[in-house]
């Protein structure tokens, strides 16, 4: 059989502008083929087991030319593949979408076509710059400025004046004097308003205000790089007033998540909202203990507990999942009393359409055992990490409650690898990590080995993980409350 190709379109670079369709179109695919502007935050989507053929850069940075590019998604579809093309922006925005078409109807190919956020309108959104506005312009032109190697521009410049709306130049940093010369000989006034954009909707986006007549200087002395839109026309004066982006909380700050990445994305899409730049760094793993006789005695007979206690998202899950397996759902938990630490737990328990009774006010192990051992008369479950902090059932043992500590997972450590952090530690710059929990510590630091960590910043969520931080000699904050919400406005507040 026959496969498909989907080209789809990645957005202008944030994550979030990928469209619903094309992540969901993303989710199914057996091979994707991707090029150099498509998003991380995207990248970061495509599903583990797909295939993933990167045709932006080969050896020595020359990307795959067009040709061979075409052939791939021909053959792979002719194997029966479920084939995405990803492509920054929109695939038919000067991304050659068509072309890579062509193929594919000859040879009788299915394919679907799922648009994206062009750079040419999200680059200037974020840049304060509506490309449009009833009072000073009636048309948006998009416009190539490349030029086949020693060819003139194809632009009819004199056009593009007497139209007299805005101008949005994709592919023209290294053209851009010579458009800016193009449109001032046929007659565009110098104080025209104009911008470049780099980057843009990405942490790394900057912006260059200018009027036509300073562009090719600004744009110099910021030293503005490819990927840039140039803008020209009367909606760049309002570049100031509404830049919106610039002026968000968080906005450049380099912040590393290192929870595992199954349970990041909250984190960081919020991290990203506030204009956070943020490098997933996953520094463990949970993998449930399987096979685990002990939960599946414990599960035989529920019945005999009073109170199942939780203390983490992930302990929640692997029990239910075990439950699942063993044929029971949350009815076999009916007449157990529940404890959760604290609210990110009590959510995923929800997931399971199941309410807490107890919650500590402080989410922590401590407070957690000290309310249990306060409440319970009969026999406690605790299904949680193996390891799990000793400060809970020392509180237990202390009024002498029972109960069963169950390890239903274990933390492993992930070697996630980034250069870059590890430069960026050694030049000694401040760097801001989240932690969420003590082994998250511990994982970061030993992915680190040998870097020296006096610069790291820690945020921690509670006040172990602090311990655990600050043992590291890591310059370490807590946020107010064990929640994700609190260690979102502790970044805010640390500097
Ligand atoms: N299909 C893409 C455009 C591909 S052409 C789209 O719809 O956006 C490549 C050009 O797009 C780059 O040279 C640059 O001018 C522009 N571009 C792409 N991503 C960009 C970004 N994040 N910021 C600024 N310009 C970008």
């Amino acid at each position: 059989m026959k496969g498909k190709v989907t080209l789809v379109g990645a957005g202008a670079g944030d994550p979030g502008l990928l469209t619903l369709k094309g992540r969901e179109v993303l989710g199914r695919a057996d091979v994707v083929v991707y090029d150099r502007l498509v998003g991380e935050g995207v990248l970061a989507m495509m599903p583990p087991g797909a295939e993933k053929i990167d045709v932006g850069k080969r050896s020595a940075h020359h990307p795959v030319p067009q040709d061979e590019i075409n052939e791939i998604l021909l053959q792979k579809a002719l194997e029966g593949k479920n084939v995405v093309r990803l492509k920054g922006g929109d695939p038919f925005v000067f991304g050659r979408g068509g072309e890579e078409l062509e193929k594919l109807c000859e040879r009788g190919v299915e394919f679907e076509v799922v648009p994206g956020v062009t750079s040419a309108v999200a680059a200037a959104a974020y840049a304060g710059i509506p490309v449009t506005h009833r009072d000073c312009c009636s048309s948006l032109h998009i416009i190539t400025g490349h030029a086949r190697a020693g060819k003139p521009l194809q632009i009819d410049f004199d056009a593009l004046c007497r139209a007299g709306g805005t101008m949005v130049f994709l592919m023209g940093v290294s053209a851009m004097p010579r458009i800016v010369e193009g449109l001032l000989g046929a007659g565009m006034p110098p104080e025209t308003p104009a911008a470049m954009v780099e980057s843009g909707t990405t942490a790394a986006q900057r912006r260059c205000l200018a009027t036509l007549g300073t562009l090719p200087e600004k744009a110099a002395a910021m030293g503005i790089h490819s990927p840039a839109v140039i803008i020209v026309g009367e909606v760049c004066a309002l570049a100031e007033r509404f830049g919106w982006f610039d002026r968000l909380p968080l906005r450049g700050r380099r912040i590393v998540v290192t929870r595992p990445r199954e349970r990041a994305g909250t984190l960081c899409s919020r991290l990203r909202a506030l204009g956070a730049d943020v490098l997933e760094y996953p520094c463990i793993e949970t993998v449930p203990i399987d096979p685990c006789p002990e939960l599946d005695r414990a599960i035989g007979c529920l019945g005999g507990y009073e109170w199942l206690c939780f203390t983490s998202p992930a302990g929640v899950d692997v029990f239910f999942g075990r439950l699942g397996a063993l044929g029971l759902d949350a009815r076999a938990l009916s007449g157990v009393k529940i404890a959760v630490i604290g609210t990110g737990t009590a959510g995923a328990l929800l997931l399971h359409g199941l309410r807490y009774d107890l919650m500590p006010e402080v989410y922590d192990a401590r407070h957690l055992g000290e309310l249990l051992a306060a409440r319970a008369q009969g026999r406690v479950l605790i299904a949680r990490a193996e390891l799990g902090s000793a400060e809970l059932t020392a509180a237990l043992d202390g009024r002498a409650v029972a109960y069963d500590d169950v390890a239903v997972y274990r933390t492993v450590y992930a070697s996630p690898r980034s250069d870059e952090l590890r430069h960026e530690l050694e030049d000694g710059g401040r760097v801001f990590v989240t932690f969420t929990s003590a082994s998250t510590v511990k994982g970061f630091a030993g992915s680190l080995e040998g870097a020296p960590l006096g610069s790291v910043v820690g945020l921690c969520i509670g006040r172990q993980t602090a311990e655990a931080a600050g043992k590291l000699g890591i310059e370490t904050y807590t946020a107010e409350k064990a929640t994700i919400d609190e260690l979102i406005e502790l970044a805010k507040k640390i500097n």
